[in-house]
């Protein structure tokens, strides 16, 4: 697995090493994950042969560190499985992506103790994670989120209401986001994990949702959930920068899924062209269908070069990395759903239809303009941290 040996690995050009994972994942992906796509979308159901396969191959937690019992991929291999897995499916590409997310506030900010305790069973495969910072009220103003954590004694007590939360319910996991200090708005909030087997916690019904519908996405309850105060996520108070942090690294991963997603509709399109016949010649004969396709490859070009940026900046913990993760999804979230958007044109009736893939890549990649953090919020982020 690429590692993070090499600190200094090149900002544009992944190393060899890079290249094989990406040639691996791509034969796995084509192989175990592509063939399921399309009924784990139109069924709604949750991509378990993916997670199966990923499992198999250590490829669903490749980010946990080796000293943890993982792969130890650095923050560009890491991106690589999520582009590769995007490209065939972007719902199984949210359980590598997830997985991230829910557990690197621990890996950021935990005890010894909770990382050993959450991340070995993470590496193995016997256990996801997931991230609940959203609730009902609290979207792009996080900040004023209700869930609260109350201690007593040895212990908190979390009670509230958190949405939209991705594998709510696969996962074993779960880092909450609660108000531990209402007077102290940002710096009142802390971090917990919280497992699935708490007493107090359930889960809402599946979201009937536009794209990755093989993704499960529910409300998780808490109801006078007792957990010990060790659970805890770093130091009281520290939970919303730990969450803050998280997501500098962690929309690069989405930058990856959105490129992914881009990718494999413009891989669609470039064969269809060939094939496809009009006034008595394949229709890639034509300029028009030229010129979309060539700005198809540039735009991802571009959202390739500024996403693997963003993940030599996130290795390297450079200073700029806030600006750079909010480009890198921003950027790529909006090609992607150009891209897909073009591939669905060039498909003519037929891109409208279930019978081919980039309907689904369409409405997949929708979702990339919105998570962690939609379009706007990434710029506003970007206007506080201009370069
Ligand atoms: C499928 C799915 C999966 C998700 N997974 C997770 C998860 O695992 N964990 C988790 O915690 N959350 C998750 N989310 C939540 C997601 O991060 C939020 O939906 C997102 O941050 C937007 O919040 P909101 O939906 O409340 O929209 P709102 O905040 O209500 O925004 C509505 C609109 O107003 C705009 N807007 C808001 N404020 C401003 C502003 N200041 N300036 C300009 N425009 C503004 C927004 O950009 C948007 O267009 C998920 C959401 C979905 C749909």
């Amino acid at each position: 697995m690429a590692s993070s040996g090499n600190a200094d690995f090149d900002l544009y050009r992944p190393s060899e090493e890079h290249d094989m994972l990406r040639d691996s994942v791509r034969s796995l992906a084509e192989a175990k994950i592509a063939p399921f796509a399309a009924e784990v979308d139109e069924e709604g159901r949750f991509p378990q042969e993916a997670l199966d396969s990923l499992v198999a191959n250590d490829l669903h937690a490749v980010h946990v560190p080796e000293s943890y019992g993982g792969a130890g991929a650095d923050a560009l291999a890491t991106v690589i499985v999520i582009e590769e897995v995007a490209r065939v499916c972007a719902s199984s590409s949210l359980i590598p992506a997830v997985n991230k997310l829910g557990s690197l506030p621990v890996i950021l900010s935990g005890s010894e103790e909770l990382k050993k305790r959450y991340l070995g069973p993470l590496a193995k495969g016997d256990a996801m994670f997931s991230y609940c910072l959203s609730e009902p009220d609290a979207g792009s103003d996080a900040v004023g989120m209700k869930t609260k954590a109350v201690r007593d004694g040895d212990s908190f007590v979390l009670n509230g209401v958190k949405r939209w939360i991705t594998n709510a319910g696969v996962s074993d996991y779960y880092t909450v986001m609660a108000v531990t200090d209402p007077e102290k708005r940002s710096k009142g909030i802390s971090a917990f994990v919280v497992e699935k087997s708490d007493e107090g916690v359930s889960f809402g019904a599946p979201e009937k949702k536009l794209g990755i519908k093989g993704s499960p996405t529910r409300e998780v309850y808490l109801d006078n959930v007792r957990i010990p105060a060790d659970r805890m996520i770093g130091a009281e108070g520290t939970g919303f920068a730990t969450a803050m942090k998280t997501l500098d690294h962690t929309r690069i991963t989405i930058a990856a899924q959105a490129l992914g997603i881009a990718q494999g509709a413009l891989d669609y399109a470039k064969g269809y062209v060939k094939e496809r016949k009009q006034f008595g010649k394949p229709i890639a004969d034509f300029q028009g269908i030229q010129f979309m396709l060539a700005d198809m490859a540039m735009k991802i070009s571009a959202a390739r070069a500024l996403t693997y940026q963003a993940a030599a900046a996130s290795e390297r913990g450079d200073a700029d990395l806030t600006y750079q993760g909010a480009a890198a999804k921003c950027f790529a979230s909006d090609v992607a759903m150009e891209v897909t958007t073009d591939a669905v044109q060039l498909l003519g009736g037929y891109g409208y239809t279930r019978d081919y893939p980039v309907e689904r890549m369409m409405r997949d990649a929708k979702i990339t303009q919105i998570y962690e953090g939609t379009n706007q919020v990434q710029r506003i982020v970007m206007a506080r941290n201009l370069p």
